[in-house]
């Protein structure tokens, strides 16, 4: 089952084409996305994933998203689902075709959760640390990196999590050159140490989660300490309970950091993930 809505709200057959060859998304990877969970019709985070959306599109000088006509669109896709109650919901907004007037191209495809997602949020995953070449001043230094941006150049995050795969585990997790924790390739890095979360700060380089967002928010009001802040490799060796969240992978348990067996707390992921599904 898979659902496509054009930006202007109409309703499309997913199996067919809708994209010119010569759209610069396609052509350079020259636009932003977002992915949303959707569980029983309704998309979690949906205002979060907007902001962002919006947020990636001022980083690289895309038009101002129409937020009305987004929230329009996504409403097309969860009306016309009829399959499993978790959808991914994909948001993607173009420069549009090359050479062209500069309007934008968008639209929001529904699909499954993929069988791995599945079940990698059950079994926990082994992930290696790759370094992501960059010093963290560097943002700063070179916007034109567009670092922070979700944009649709993952070319190399998804030769990482290849990388990662070659090397026997399902993820990684980016390393700065002054060996700062940044992120994984689609994940925030999360930490669990006593009653305390611990997330790399944005201003790293690295996309503000959604997901971690809702969990901390969650976690602050059942009384744990949350806290943004640098991390190094030693602080993911040493931590209770090692994490990466995101939409559609919730907050899925790393039980294996660069071949090393982390400690396995069940009660502390159940937990972790019980207060994530309490904010819906
Ligand atoms: N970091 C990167 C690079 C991502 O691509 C993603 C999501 O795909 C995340 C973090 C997690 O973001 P969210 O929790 O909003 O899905």
């Amino acid at each position: 089952m898979r659902v496509l809505a054009m930006l202007d709200g109409t309703l499309v057959d997913p199996e067919q084409p809708w994209i010119r060859v010569d759209d610069l998304g396609l052509l350079r990877g020259d636009g932003v996305f977002e992915t949303v969970l959707v569980v029983d019709g309704q998309p979690r985070e949906l205002g979060p994933h907007l902001d962002r959306l919006a947020r990636s599109a001022e980083l690289m000088d895309l038009p101002v998203p129409d937020r009305s006509a987004w929230e329009h669109c996504v409403e097309a896709v969860l009306g016309a689902w009829r399959g499993d109650a978790e959808m991914a919901l994909r948001l993607i907004y173009t420069r549009g075709v090359e050479g062209g007037d500069g309007t934008p191209t968008g639209y929001a495809f529904g699909f499954p959760i993929a069988d791995k997602v599945l079940r990698n949020r059950a079994t926990g995953v082994a992930a290696v640390t790759l370094d992501r070449g960059f010093h963290p001043d560097v943002v700063a230094r070179a916007p034109w990196l567009l670092l922070g941006a979700k944009t649709l150049s993952y070319a190399v995050n998804m030769a990482a999590l290849r990388h990662a795969e070659a090397r026997g585990a399902q993820e990684a997790i980016f390393l700065a050159a002054d060996g700062s924790v940044l992120e994984g390739p689609t994940s925030t890095v999360v930490v669990a140490d006593g009653n305390t979360l611990r997330t790399p700060p944005p201003s790293l380089g690295i996309l503000p989660g959604t997901t971690q967002a809702a969990l901390f928010r969650a976690a602050e009001k059942a009384g744990w300490s949350t806290k943004t802040e640098p991390l190094r490799l030693a602080d993911l060796l040493s931590a209770d309970g090692l994490y990466l969240a995101s939409s559609v992978r919730k907050v899925t348990r790393v039980h294996t950091l660069d071949g090393t067996p982390l400690p396995d707390v069940p009660a502390l992921h159940t937990e972790l993930s019980a207060l994530y599904e309490s904010e819906y």
